[in-house]
């Protein structure tokens, strides 16, 4: 009789070890999905950054060129900036955020997008190849996304990154942000 008893002791023992088990592997897998949400929506809600550091290796504001708008082929107009720089050069992510996809598209060549502060989307675009990074990978201001090339439309020009930064209203220019040293609005009044 005592030893029946035990004996489903036992049996009783390891379903609750097995339940608890289960539920902690539930939790295991659901936990990143769940902070992955809350962190998404905390990027949504919070403002957008208004300076950003130059997103290409060893270049410096006084390298830049402004060429928002400039004529583009078929009547675009350019929507972004070109950082000119050596092929193979790292191109970082100018702000913490979400990596929402990684691909290839026929203007843009090898391209990267992260999602920001205030939902700002972040283009990345002619690398020459990605860094070790994957869509839907959280990632801080700095980290390694790619090598400066010429993929894409640029195939005929020399190597640089076209960097785009797209609101809920359309693009806007990334040209003050990277020379901002105060907000963009006061930059305006000194830059060319
Ligand atoms: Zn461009």
């Amino acid at each position: 009789m005592s030893l029946l008893r035990s004996w489903h002791f036992l049996l009783r023992f390891a379903y609750l070890a097995l339940v608890a088990s289960a539920i902690n592997a539930c939790f295991a897998i659901i936990k990143p999905i769940v902070e992955n949400l809350i962190y998404r929506s905390s990027l949504l809600a919070s403002e957008p950054v208004r300076h950003l550091p130059i997103p290409v290796d060893r270049v410096q504001s006084r390298h830049l060129r402004d060429t928002w708008h400039a004529s583009r082929s078929n009547g675009r107009k350019h929507e972004g900036i070109d950082i000119f720089a050596a092929r193979g050069t790292p191109v970082r992510s100018t702000t913490e955020g979400v990596i929402s996809r990684i691909g290839t598209n026929r203007l843009g060549g090898n391209v990267v997008w992260v999602i920001g502060p205030g939902g700002h989307r972040h283009y990345y675009a002619h690398l020459d190849q990605f860094a070790n990074v994957r869509a839907g990978e959280r990632i801080s201001a700095g980290a390694l996304l790619g090598f400066v090339g010429n993929t894409g439309n640029a195939k005929t020009t020399p190597p640089h990154l076209h960097y785009g930064i797209y609101t809920y209203a359309g693009a806007i220019n990334p040209f003050p942000f990277l020379l901002a040293r105060t907000a963009p609005d006061a930059v305006r009044h000194v830059a060319p």
